[in-house]
């Protein structure tokens, strides 16, 4: 039996994984567009969370078993057909991740491009993505606004604060440190529709802040004080530096605000304007805005997509209409999902599969995969992981 996955993203791997151990009889096949393999894993956690990219060592140990072929380098839909695939394959797993960041509104025409930009492309930016444009990155910003109250924006707001040498100490290209060097950003707003205890911030994520030296954290007391809510942790935290958070509110050094029940109306003449429903509308400070909240799902063409969620439309992992055809991860519309949550879904959709082919009568051998792959020029599978894990 052989299968297919398209996309090397932690979705795509952890597949690979629960896949290639359950059934060590069939062949796992990942197709990568990209030269580099593990998604965002690579191009999308913050470079000094070097404790997450480690992962990256598990999954090229996982590269290394007799029955996986990993294939950088090939687009499906490009290198080689989607249609194709789902022929010579008994089972063809879509984890293409997204295509895209979110905005949280749309960017005023009047306005350069680069003074609005999403979480996603920053972080291109600073994890050298083949597709990464510099000049996509913001001129001189002397605030900067950052929408979204999750993990990611903390990820963004905590590499803006940090000095630029410590980025050049995490790998991030040095164009993009130079960049950082000479922007001179003074002040981080955190602006989020929510209130105080219903933030998508982790509590680590928001203490990680407190090592970044010199760093003021200014959350108004009025905000949180009386807050209730379903994060508690993190509500705990913003307490703790309400009024004192490692600092005055007006002094030297980058500070980080945050805003809470902001609703963004627009962005016009380096002001954010927010529909605040106990302070009415309110401007922010604001060269340039960072969105960061979610992104849209990467859907190949003629694969159904989902019109609520944009991603595939499936059912249990099941693409609709197309037998033998799967999707995980981001793809399937996985929104809030973390490299944990991936890994969880793709044990979840490696039982479907497994399920699914176990009731198959007939399988096929992997000559029409191995004939289609030496068709399209593809006959040395990348079997050596890349030697670097950054
Ligand atoms: C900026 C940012 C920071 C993050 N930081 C963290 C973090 O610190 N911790 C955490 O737990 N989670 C983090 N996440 C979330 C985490 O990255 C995702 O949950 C996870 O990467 C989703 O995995 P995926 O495999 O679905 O998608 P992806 O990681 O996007 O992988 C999809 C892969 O498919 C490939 N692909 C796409 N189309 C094709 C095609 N046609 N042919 C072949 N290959 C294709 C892509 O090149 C990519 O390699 C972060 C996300 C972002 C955006």
């Amino acid at each position: 039996m052989v299968i297919a996955i398209v996309g090397s993203g932690p979705a795509g791997f952890y597949c690979a994984d629960f896949l290639t151990r359950a059934l060590p009889d069939a062949q796992v096949h990942v197709f990568e567009r990209l030269p580099q393999p593990y998604g965002l894993l690579r191009y999308g956690v913050a470079p000094d969370h070097a404790g997450t990219r480690g992962l990256s060592r598990l999954f090229d140990r996982i590269a290394r078993r007799a029955n996986l072929r990993c294939f950088a380098n090939v687009g499906v839909g490009a290198d080689i057909a989607f249609e194709d695939l789902r022929v010579a394959y008994d089972a063809v797993i879509l984890a293409t991740g997204a295509a895209c960041g979110a905005k949280a509104i749309s960017s005023d025409p009047d306005l350069p491009s680069s003074s609005s930009i999403t979480a996603f492309d920053l972080l291109r930016c600073f994890n050298g993505h083949p597709d990464a444009d510099a000049r996509q990155l913001p001129g001189r910003t002397q605030a900067a606004c950052i929408i979204g109250h999750g993990n990611v924006a903390l990820d963004v707001a905590r590499l803006l604060a940090h000095p630029s040498e410590t980025l050049a100490r995490c790998g991030v290209p040095r164009a993009v440190v130079e960049w950082h060097a000479g922007l001179g950003l003074q002040e981080i707003h955190l602006c989020g529709r929510g209130h105080a205890g219903n933030t998508r911030f982790s509590a680590a994520g928001l203490e990680e802040l407190e090592n970044v030296d010199g760093l003021r954290r200014l959350v108004d007391p009025a905000d949180v004080s009386m807050a209730e809510g379903s994060n508690l942790p993190a509500l705990e935290v913003l307490r703790r530096w309400a009024g004192h958070g490692g600092g005055a509110d007006s002094g030297p050094g980058m500070a980080i605000r945050w805003h809470f029940e902001c609703a963004p109306l627009r962005h016009r003449d380096r002001v954010l304007v927010v529909r605040d429903p106990s302070r009415g509308m309110r401007e922010i400070a604001a060269d340039v805005l960072i969105h960061a909240v979610g992104q849209r799902p990467a859907v190949m063409p003629g694969v159904p997509v989902d019109p609520q969620t944009g991603a595939v439309a499936h059912r249990n992992g099941r693409v609709d209409g197309m037998p033998g055809t799967y999707v995980v991860g981001w793809a399937a519309g996985g929104r809030n999902e973390s490299i944990a949550g991936s890994r969880a879904a793709a044990g979840a959709l490696a039982e479907v599969v497994i399920a699914d082919l176990r009731q198959r009568s007939v399988l096929l051998d992997g000559r029409a995969a191995e004939r289609l792959i030496l068709s399209c020029g593809l006959g040395s599978p990348d079997r050596e992981p890349p030697a670097e894990n950054g």
